[in-house]
């Protein structure tokens, strides 16, 4: 099916998979190493070994698949053919994390020499076993792949653990962090836009940009995971890392190269420059909420406490809006705003950078508000559009705003790939590049820490907010203070 890619290290590929019946394999995985089979980019070589403690054979499990996991792949992509193809491709393997001889019967049914790429995805308590059992069976040599699935740790002491457990079988150039926002297509074409043009450059700094503003907006609920999200809460589950990976790749400097240490080394760079809170500054600038019950996509739906495994009283954030400042030259005074939530009006992700106004209103009749923002719209869509002013066709000077749309898809008339798809087949080819490197990791944690800690011995409850809203007030409060407001 394929010739080998640039990276093929000519071995045979078997991509093994922790958690192969589990609901990420089955609605993300599977259809993301079909459509890489589907464009041609999986080896020839490729076999795809699913792992999972329920005893069935591999037919009962090709059955679980059509079940569970075709129904993700669109009908325009969908070829019978190929879907067969790729289902021969698939072996099932029982195998319980806790029991070694089960590792032995992985690695009777991994070939020889083969590389091996591991896909851990499950509960990450199970990752240092997974790496130790691994290692003990003799499956990890200097070709084998680590990807991890987040969330890599509850604070920086676990994320250590886990790094340390996973390093001490796995090179650090072997460990596949994985962030799926920085498998965007529109994420990694802001790097492209950033460093490879040299207009906005100049204007990529403080006192150009007069603040930047980056929302992670669901519209679901918490749905069957509250048993896991009420530990967790939207500052672990979202912030720490794919807010803090948007930020790093608007904020980062030029790097010198595209090799990954380059690229993240630049990244770490703004995660070290970003100022810590101190309580008071907690109190101020960050909001934390909890939705309650109310009207989303037209239907009636429960507040967060209301929801089924949601202890009575728990104050759990499902919202977080804070005030973020990178202390560098380029963003001195820079407001970041930072925005996710759960239950709210729409599902949208978006980066607005906004610039500063002209310093003297020529123009009779300006319109008020901000004159240009550069909006990077990442879901549900993706795009990328200027807002500036022009001039209103008729006699008189009045300005109205307009976008430049960069429309990326009539420009390439071209299939985008999905994040998991685009991160598969950089973890195939060894491009590590878009993964996060543990330094990284771990400097997030250590932002994020202070602040979870923080409100811990504030020990308020979160302002709640009505499902199908955009948040609490407190939010808009939050921006109105400096003078900006939310870009919905
Ligand atoms: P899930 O549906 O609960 O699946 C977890 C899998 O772990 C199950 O298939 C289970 O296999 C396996 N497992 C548990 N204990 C095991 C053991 N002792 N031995 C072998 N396998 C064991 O979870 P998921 O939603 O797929 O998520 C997997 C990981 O990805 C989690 O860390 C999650 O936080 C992360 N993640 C998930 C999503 C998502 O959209 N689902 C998104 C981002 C990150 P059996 O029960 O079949 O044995």
């Amino acid at each position: 099916m394929t010739s080998p890619t640039e990276f093929d290290t000519g071995l045979p590929l078997d991509m093994i998979i922790f958690g192969g019946m589990g609901d990420l394999a089955m609605r993300k995985l599977l259809p993301a190493l079909y459509m890489a089979y589907l464009h041609g980019n999986l080896p020839a070589s490729t076999r795809i070994l699913s792992t999972g403690r329920q005893e069935i054979d591999r037919e009962a499990y090709l059955a679980h698949v059509e079940q569970h996991s075709r129904s993700f792949i669109t009908s325009a992509n969908f070829n019978e053919k190929t879907w067969d193809g790729f289902l021969k491709l698939l072996e099932y393997v029982r195998l319980d994390v806790q029991a070694a001889p089960d590792f032995q019967a992985l690695a009777r049914a991994s070939r020889d020499g083969a590389q091996r790429v591991f896909y851990l995805s499950t509960a990450p308590a199970l990752f240092t076993t997974i790496c130790d059992k691994l290692a003990d069976a003799g499956l990890v040599d200097g070709h084998a792949r680590v990807v991890l699935e987040k969330p890599l740790g509850h604070d920086l002491a676990s994320a250590v653990d886990i790094n340390e457990a996973v390093g001490r079988h796995f090179a650090e150039s072997q460990i596949y962090r994985i962030d799926h926002y920085l498998g965007k297509e529109t994420v990694q074409n802001l790097m492209v836009l950033r460093f490879g043009n040299s207009i906005l450059e100049p204007l990529w700094r403080a006192p150009n940009i007069s603040s930047v503003q980056i929302t992670v907006a669901e519209e679901v609920g918490v749905g069957s995971r509250a048993g896991f999200y009420d530990g967790t809460g939207a500052m672990r589950d979202m912030v720490q890392n794919h807010l803090l990976q948007l930020l790093c790749i608007v904020a980062m400097e030029p790097p010198t190269s595209l090799t990954p240490d380059a690229v993240r080394d630049e990244k770490l760079k703004v995660l070290r420059s970003l100022r810590r809170f101190t309580l008071a500054d907690i109190a101020r600038d960050t909001v934390r909420g909890q939705y309650a019950h109310g009207v989303s996509g037209n239907q009636e739906v429960p507040g967060y406490l209301e929801e089924r495994n949601v202890p009575a009283g728990s104050k759990t954030e499902t919202f977080v809006a804070l005030r973020a400042h990178i202390d560098t030259w380029r963003w001195s005074k820079v407001p970041f705003y930072l925005r996710t939530g759960k239950r709210m009006q729409r599902r949208s992700s978006k980066i607005v950078v906004e610039f500063t106004n002209p310093p003297f209103p020529l123009f009779p009749d300006a319109p008020g508000g901000v004159a240009n923002r550069l909006v990077i719209e990442l879901q549900p869509e993706e795009a990328i559009k200027l807002q500036i002013m022009a001039k209103q066709p008729g006699s008189g000077m009045q300005m109205q705003q307009v976008e430049l749309n960069l429309d990326l898809h009539s420009a390439f008339q071209q299939r985008r790939a999905e994040a998991y798809e685009r991160l598969l087949i950089d973890v195939v080819r060894g491009r590590l590049t878009h993964f996060m490197r543990r330094d990284e990791l771990e400097a997030a944690w250590e932002w994020a820490d202070p602040i979870i800690n923080g409100w811990g011995v504030l020990d308020e409850k979160p302002h709640t907010y009505a499902a199908g809203s955009w948040g609490p007030a407190e939010s808009f409060a939050l921006l109105a203070r400096d003078g900006f407001s939310w870009v919905e």
